[in-house]
């Protein structure tokens, strides 16, 4: 342990004392305590003055207050009332007047329009915030991530950790990993390490619609991942609303294409997105 570490260490438990916070496991809440890392977070995000920044989950603001000396503005989500009213509390005493609170649950509520976005996340919500986010516009975000989920969101096509998750964001964000975070970083310490990545949304699909089937197929497929396509679609076929076999096996057959065919062969776990999104588009008369 280092001596940073040792200070917001410290600063965490004085204030989890004196205001008599039990933490909630069932939250994620596991608070950063690296003063290092914090301040890498900070920097990888560039903050200026004219940014407003968006932090899911801020918990005691041990982000918060740092990014608020450096951003026009942080808006932060945060679902517990009782971490709230300690953040409030440090806010109060610090007398900033940048940072706006919304009390709520972060999956619900609107986002406001925001520059970045940059979050040590609860990480139960990793998948559905990630993909909430990915619908608004915003320049990059700086997101602490279960390592595992991050090195599978970076994972391409042929690598070990290439699932789903790496496919469906392939046309949404260009992802990069910034540095990992070692589990003797929060309080309380989980049993999982983290990492820090950087998301710029890169719009490769701008066609809705393209997406939506995009994603639907994607669900067929990874639901099979070491089966060959064809066995996987036909598999899960209720993603692409069939309830009979036959009935999907003679429609693709009727579409009466070679590269569809050719690509279907293959297994699932060795198809690019540039190959799913291909299929997406040659069984778009069906799904
Ligand atoms: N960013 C802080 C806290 C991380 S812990 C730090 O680095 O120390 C994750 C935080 O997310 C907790 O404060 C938890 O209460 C909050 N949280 C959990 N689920 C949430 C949700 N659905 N919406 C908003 N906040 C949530």
């Amino acid at each position: 342990m280092n001596n940073n570490q040792i200070s917001l260490a410290k600063e965490t438990k004085k204030l989890l004392k004196k205001y008599d916070l039990i933490l909630n496991h069932n939250l994620g809440q596991n608070f950063l305590i690296d003063d290092a890392k914090r301040n890498q977070i900070i920097d990888f995000g560039n903050i200026n003055s004219n940014d407003t920044i968006l932090e899911i989950g801020p918990g005691i603001g041990t982000l918060t207050l740092k990014m608020a000396k450096k951003a026009k503005k942080v808006i932060c989500i945060e679902k517990d009332k009782k971490v709230l009213n300690i953040l409030n509390k440090r806010i109060e005493d610090n007398s900033i007047d940048n940072i706006e609170i919304i009390n709520d649950d972060a999956l619900k509520v609107d986002f406001p329009r925001f520059d970045k976005v940059i979050s040590n996340l609860p990480y139960q919500i990793s998948s559905p915030i990630t993909f909430k986010l990915l619908n608004y516009p915003f320049k990059f975000g700086v997101l602490m991530y279960q390592k595992e989920f991050a090195y599978r969101m970076l994972s391409n096509v042929g690598e070990r950790n290439y699932s789903r998750l790496s496919a469906m964001l392939h046309f949404k964000v260009d992802i990069e990993l910034l540095t990992k975070v070692p589990a003797e970083c929060f309080m309380p310490k989980p049993k999982i390490d983290s990492a820090v990545v950087k998301l710029t949304p890169n719009n490769k699909i701008k066609d809705k619609e393209l997406f939506k089937n995009y994603e639907k197929v994607c669900k067929a497929l990874f639901q099979h991942k070491n089966k060959k396509a064809e066995n996987s679609i036909i598999n899960s076929r209720h993603e692409l609303g069939y309830t009979d076999k036959k009935e999907l096996k003679t429609d693709i057959k009727n579409l009466n294409s070679e590269n569809l065919d050719k690509l279907l062969e293959k297994r699932v776990i060795s198809l690019s997105p540039e190959e799913i999104l291909e299929i997406t588009k040659l069984l778009s008369d069906i799904l």
